[in-house]
């Protein structure tokens, strides 16, 4: 893993969440993006070297929805940036985490993605990303 790439926050509604977002880090979005298959709308922040993605979803059947039924706003998952995603997935599952995607697929900002179940990470959503070049 080289670095956390971002850290994924579920919200309620996008637009307001941004607002408070723009407020604490001083800085507008840079980038906002839907994606359709995940039911899900994105905003991003620069942190330094690292990200926030706000994460609020687009229909009743987005994972996001589920997870702010079960608990609420709050920290969705923890990103972190590999160099070759297909053989990290590989590696991980050989040491026994249970992947949530067998290989990786398009995410948001110009990343293949997968996850980690949470159940292998004591509770936290883990997700692979890798830049496309
Ligand atoms: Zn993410």
């Amino acid at each position: 893993m080289k670095k956390i790439e971002h850290i994924g926050i579920a919200v309620n509604n996008l637009e307001e969440a941004a607002k408070t977002y723009e407020l604490l880090m001083n800085e507008a979005p840079y980038k906002t993006e839907h994606v359709e298959s995940e039911g899900v709308a994105t905003m991003f922040f620069k942190s330094g070297e690292s990200k926030i993605e706000l994460l609020a979803a687009t229909n009743d059947d987005s994972p996001i929805a589920k997870f702010i039924d079960k608990k609420g706003e709050g920290i969705h998952h923890i990103a972190f940036a590999v160099s070759d995603i297909e053989t990290e997935i590989k590696t991980l599952e050989d040491k026994g985490f249970q992947l949530l995607n067998k290989t990786a697929k398009k995410g948001a900002d110009n990343k293949m993605i997968a996850f980690l179940h949470p159940k292998s990470n004591h509770g936290v959503l883990v997700e692979l990303c890798q830049e496309i070049e």
